[in-house]
Parts: C-alpha cells; sequence; structure tokens
C-alpha cells in the first residue's frame, strides 16, 4: 500500500470516497463485531457478528476472526487497506495484550495485531475497545459536533477514552482514559486490575447486581424479587432501574450509588481535562435518565473549575457498530501518514 496514496484519499471532506476501505473489528466478550468503512461514511458496510466462544485458546478465537476478515476482504470489490481491532484489554506500548478480563488465560503478551497481519496479510493496528467506541462518537456519533469529548462505556467492565481536537488522547503509556481503572477509594474492594476501589468496582453492572444480591436473599427489595421471579441469577441492572422507577428505595439508593461514583470520578475527568462532551455507551446506558439524572447533578457539584463550561452528558449514539466504526477509524489514522 502506498502510504501517501491512503493518506490523500482518506482526507476528503464530506461523502463517501473510492478511497481504499479498512475493515474495522470489535472483539468483545460474547460476539465479534465487524465490518468494512469506506472514507466518509459513518457507517460500516458489510456488518456482522459471531460468537467469540472467549473461553477458548486465543489461537481458537483468532483463527475464527481471521477466517471471517478473509471473507469480509473478498466482498466488496478492491481489497481493504488495512485492518483495526478493538479489544477489551489494555496494552503495551508495541500493542501486546497484558490484562484482559472475561477471557480464558494465555493471551497476556500476545501481539494481536501481528497475529492477524500473519493470517490475513492485512497491515493492523490494535487498540482498546473503549478507545475505539469514544473514537466513533466523537467523529461519527453523539460527540460528532464538538471538539472535545470523554467517552464511558458500562457494561460487564467500565472502559472510557478521551478525544482532543478530533483525535484519541493515548498518552505516554498509551493507555490514556482508563476510566474504569482510575481510584475512586484506595481502600475500597479490590479490583480484577490488582488495583483497589477503582471505578469499575462500583460503577459495573456486576458491581451494581452484586451491591444487592444481601437485600433480595433477606427479602427486602420485594419489587425486585417479584420482576426477577425470585431468582437471584435472573436479577440484571435494567430490573434494578425498574424496580427503583417503582418506588423500591433499596434499589434507587443502589442506582444513586452507582451515579455517585461515576459523577465524581466525571467531575474529575472535568477539572482535569475539562472536554466538551461525555458520551456515555454500553450496556449500562440503557438505564437512561434513571442513571444520568443524579449523575449529571452529582457531576455540576464537584467540578468547582468548570463554571459555566459543565460537559453535556449524553448517551451514545451509534449503537452496535461504534467499538469497529472507532477501531477502523484508528487503523485509517494509524496507517494513513499523520
Ligand atoms: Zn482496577
Amino acid at each position: 500500500m502506498g502510504r501517501g496514496q491512503y493518506s490523500r484519499r482518506m482526507h476528503t471532506p464530506q461523502g463517501v470516497t473510492e478511497g481504499p476501505s479498512v475493515i474495522g473489528v470489535d472483539i468483545g466478550g460474547t460476539n465479534v463485531k465487524l465490518g468494512r468503512y469506506r472514507p466518509g461514511a459513518r457507517e460500516l458496510e458489510g456488518f456482522r457478528s459471531l460468537p467469540t466462544g472467549a473461553g477458548r485458546p486465543h489461537e481458537a478465537v483468532l483463527g475464527d476472526l481471521a477466517a471471517a476478515i478473509r471473507e469480509l476482504a473478498l466482498e466488496g470489490g478492491s481489497a481493504p487497506a488495512g485492518l483495526g481491532v478493538g479489544i477489551p484489554a489494555t496494552l503495551s506500548r508495541d500493542g501486546r495484550v497484558e490484562v484482559l478480563p472475561n477471557f480464558a488465560p494465555g493471551w497476556r503478551g500476545v501481539a494481536v495485531a501481528d497475529w492477524l497481519t500473519e493470517a490475513t496479510g492485512l497491515p493492523a493496528v490494535i487498540i482498546n475497545d473503549a478507545r475505539a467506541f469514544t473514537l466513533a462518537e466523537a467523529r461519527a456519533g453523539a460527540a460528532a459536533d464538538v471538539d472535545s469529548a470523554f467517552g464511558v462505556t458500562l457494561g460487564t467492565g467500565v472502559g472510557g477514552g478521551l478525544v482532543l481536537g478530533g483525535r484519541l488522547h493515548l498518552g505516554y503509556s498509551g493507555n490514556a482514559g482508563e476510566f474504569g481503572h482510575h481510584v475512586f477509594d484506595p481502600h475500597g474492594p479490590r479490583c480484577g486490575c490488582g488495583s483497589h476501589g477503582c471505578v469499575e468496582t462500583y460503577a459495573s453492572a456486576p458491581a451494581l447486581v452484586a451491591s444487592l444480591m444481601r437485600p433480595f436473599v433477606q427479602g427486602m427489595v420485594p419489587a425486585l424479587v417479584r420482576l426477577a421471579d425470585g431468582r437471584l441469577d435472573a436479577v440484571t441492572p435494567a430490573l434494578i432501574a425498574r424496580a427503583a422507577e417503582e418506588g423500591d428505595p433499596i434499589c434507587r439508593e443502589a442506582l444513586d450509588r452507582v451515579a455517585l461514583v461515576l459523577g465524581v470520578a466525571l467531575a474529575n475527568v472535568t477539572t482535569l481535562v475539562s472536554v466538551e462532551r461525555i458520551v456515555i455507551g454500553g450496556g449500562m446506558a440503557g438505564l437512561g435518565e434513571t442513571l444520568l439524572t443524579p449523575l449529571r447533578r452529582t457531576l455540576a457539584a464537584h467540578a468547582p473549575t468548570a463554571g459555566d463550561r459543565l460537559p453535556e452528558v449524553v448517551p451514545a449514539s451509534l449503537g452496535a457498530q461504534a467499538g469497529s466504526l472507532g477501531a477502523a477509524l484508528h487503523a485509517a489514522d494509524a496507517l494513513g501518514p499523520t
């Protein structure tokens, strides 16, 4: 691939161009999603999903993915110029997996991009999945009309990313924006990353559900017990929010605690980097105003230097494509010269 030629075509103004496409991949704990990005487009072509099978060795997961990439690369005319891969991991400076929760052991040290290049022949770039989500929402989604944005993903884990001037800020470590693992309380619960009291230990879906286990078993949350048909394993953040909306005070308190942690944490982000918009995505973003209203209140109360320039907090707008679109956008940035 001629790098200069690629870059000139990538930076055309509005609308889809005939320039080289890039494949974007989002490796999730449950599904792998992928599609083809054409410069200027806001949606991926040929978007598809396959089960990750995250309990399998990494060779099996990446082998299936490589087959899906080769299949997609054969569709749609010209060959893609490269490949961007989002993964829910922290990464070393040279793109090796460091921590990858919820997958089988054996991923540490794996150079996923090199592995996929070898298997597909396409130049590949790897990026943390929440950073990819943020880049997509900042370029083509809920923050496309502003210059600076912070993205947060709320699900099994908590992720984040920072976009300044339309570009991802990855920092000296390459992992800047790691919102879920900044410490809320150093005396707090042990986190999967090895630290204590990270935002993720309070604000992830499992943390919210776990906070209601004892009240559930002791019959203190009758609305939630009814909504879950008495089954503790059926409790989800969505059911907790419904019980709260029906007036259950303990479920309301549990949600307010999550909103408090997120609000204070995002107030700290605001004090430190002061972005114009904060975009909330991931499964728990589906709780909507039940979560966002108290979050905004807390954020406003704890960002004293923001003045009247508080960030607007909005739900994500790109849906299931955000991660793979962001990975493709990052690859397009990285593969062309800056
Ligand atoms: Zn942590």
